[in-house]
This record gives structure tokens, C-alpha cells and sequence, in this order.
């Protein structure tokens, strides 16, 4: 298929290179041109409009929802420019709102348009097997499905136009908490003189067993290739996981529902990340908002 995207940064140039790997033809653009230099087999385009022109399939890969907008609806954007036979999809992590209108914009014109946000991290991303957790029209994800598949191992359609977003959002939110309480927990034993990593496995055999014990465990040296046990560094960052948070809460707001804990986990990252100055550290580093003695 010929294909563009837009967006080459830690998870859109992975992407992108198995899109090649699978033997598709790609149009690339991003604002930062070293962005594009691992993608040597892929055409470079002039411009986000230079590259949706005459593609099958659209793909953006972008920061936050104001990207979005700018990318799709400016004067000079993809919309200004799209045939109606391409087919756009949205894989960046940004508000339902923003999904909804830059979709409705698309369907004014006959376009069908998919947002469909990931999970699985850069690694995830390099390996091909994210999870698409898609919103829009069955039909239109029919049509994306293969290309889907390339990239990612797991593919869900949460509902109409907004709906990948609106899930993805629901469960960044519980991970926040999830993983905040598992940080108090342990440290909680630690203070009482118990081992982590027993306490760990006592915890994830018992009632209180989650996916951060299983296989994230934020407590340095407990469990082997996570990010607690190399100082923090790569995995999901603390900023992204603010981003998330604020997501929710938007989302929550806009719908007139409440997320108290989810509020809270907001305040605790935001803590963090400026006591510790920990945006650029992987989000499980939250431990050290319990035990600043760990900080090396
Ligand atoms: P990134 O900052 O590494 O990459 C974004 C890229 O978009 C950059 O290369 C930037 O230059 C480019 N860009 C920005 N505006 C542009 C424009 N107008 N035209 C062309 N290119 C433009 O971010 P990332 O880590 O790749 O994340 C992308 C999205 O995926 C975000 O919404 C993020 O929340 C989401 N996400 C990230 C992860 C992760 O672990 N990094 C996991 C899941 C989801």
C-alpha cells in the first residue's frame, strides 16, 4: 500500500520502519528532519499535505491534541488537501474532543477517519506489537486492519469516532493509580522492616496482585530489565503519564463525571515530577516520592 505518516518520533519512527519492513511504500514527514534519517527507504515529503497526497492510508503520530488540530483543519493542513478515497488514522494520545471534531471535520468531506491510540511503549512499537484501541466506523477499520496488524499484536474498537481515546485515557488513569499504590504498599512494609521482594510476591499471590507486581514492579532490584532497576531510565515517562492524568481529568470534566483518585494520582505525579525532577524518568520512579532515600 502507499502510505503516509507523519510524526517520526519514538514510537511513529519505529512504526513506520515495520510499515517498510512489510513491504509498503511510505511518504514521511516530520517538523525535525533527523527525525526521518533512520527511514533511508521511505520518501521524504516537503510537508504533512505533501505527504497525504495521492497515499491509500494517512497516518499521524503526534505529541497532543493541538498538533492534531494544526496537522488536520489549518488553512494548509491534510484536509485542505486529502483525496476522499484515503483513508486518515490518528494514533496519537489526545483528548476524545479533539478526535471527535477533526473527524466530523473529515466526514463533512466524505472521509472516513480512525483514532487510534497505543499501548506497549517504544518497545512495543519496535517489536510490532502494540495495542490499537481503535474509535470510528467498523467499516473504516476493516480497511486499516492489515496495516494495523504490521504494527501491533492486539486490535480493540471501543465505539464511534473518540472512543479509542476516551478508552485509552480510562485505562492510563487506573495504571497511575494502580502503580502509586503498589509504590505506597511496598513502601509501607519497607518502613515496617519487610523485604520487597518478598513482600512483592506475597502481594501478587493475595488479594492485592496487580499488573505492576507482575511484571513492573517499581522497587528497585526486585525484578530484573524494568525500568526501577536501571535508575528509572527509558519506559513511559512521568511526563506522558501527567499528560494522561490531565487527560482524564479533562475528560471527566467535559462529561460531568468525577475522578477523585484519579485526581489524586495527577497531584502525586505532578509532585514528584517536580520534587524529584522526574519528568524525563520512567513513571514507576513514583516510588521515590514514598522513599526519597532511594534516589540515588
Ligand atoms: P515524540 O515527541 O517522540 O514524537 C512526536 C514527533 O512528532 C516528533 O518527532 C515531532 O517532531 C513530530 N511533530 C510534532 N508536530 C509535528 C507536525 N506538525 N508535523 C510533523 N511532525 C510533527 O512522541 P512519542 O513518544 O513518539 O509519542 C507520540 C504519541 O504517542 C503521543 O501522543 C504519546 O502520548 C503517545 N504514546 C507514547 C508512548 C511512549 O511510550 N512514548 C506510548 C503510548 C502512546
Amino acid at each position: 500500500m502507499k502510505i503516509g505518516f507523519v510524526g517520526l518520533g519514538n514510537m511513529g519512527a519505529p512504526m513506520a520502519r515495520n510499515l517498510l519492513k512489510a513491504g509498503h511504500q511510505l511518504r514521511v514527514f516530520d517538523i525535525v528532519e533527523s527525525a526521518m534519517t533512520s527511514l533511508d527507504q521511505a520518501e521524504r515529503a516537503e510537508s504533512a499535505a505533501q505527504a497525504v497526497q495521492g497515499v491509500e492510508v494517512f497516518i499521524s503520530m503526534l505529541p497532543a491534541g493541538q498538533h492534531v488540530r494544526d496537522l488536520y483543519l489549518s488553512e494548509q493542513g491534510v484536509l485542505s488537501v486529502v483525496q476522499p478515497e484515503t483513508l486518515l488514522i490518528d494514533c496519537s494520545t489526545i483528548d476524545p474532543e479533539t478526535s471527535r471534531t477533526v473527524a466530523a471535520a473529515a466526514a463533512d468531506q466524505g472521509i472516513e477517519m480512525l483514532d487510534a491510540p497505543v499501548s506497549g511503549g517504544t518497545a512495543g512499537a519496535s517489536a510490532g506489537t502494540l495495542t490499537f484501541i481503535v474509535g470510528g466506523v467498523a467499516d473504516a477499520l476493516q480497511r486499516a486492519r492489515p496495516l494495523l496488524e504490521v504494527m501491533g499484536a492486539n486490535i480493540f474498537h471501543a465505539g464511534a469516532s473518540g472512543a479509542g481515546q476516551t478508552a485509552k485515557v480510562c485505562n492510563n488513569m487506573l495504571l497511575a493509580i494502580t502503580m502509586a499504590g503498589t509504590a505506597e504498599a511496598l513502601a509501607l512494609g519497607v518502613a515496617n522492616g519487610l523485604d520487597p521482594a518478598v513482600l512483592s510476591e506475597i502481594m501478587k499471590q493475595s488479594s492485592g496482585g496487580n499488573w505492576c507486581l507482575n511484571g513492573y514492579n517499581p522497587y528497585p532490584g526486585v525484578m530484573d530489565g524494568v525500568p526501577a532497576s536501571r535508575d528509572y531510565e527509558g519506559g513511559f515517562l512521568v511526563d506522558l503519564m501527567s499528560k494522561d492524568l490531565g487527560l482524564a481529568i479533562d475528560t471527566a470534566r467535559a462529561a460531568g463525571s468525577s475522578v477523585p483518585l484519579g485526581a489524586l494520582a495527577d497531584s502525586l505525579f505532578a509532585l514528584h515530577r517536580t520534587c524529584n525532577s522526574a519528568g524525563r524518568r520512567d513513571f514507576s520512579s513514583i516510588q521515590w516520592l514514598y522513599q526519597p532515600e532511594l534516589k540515588r
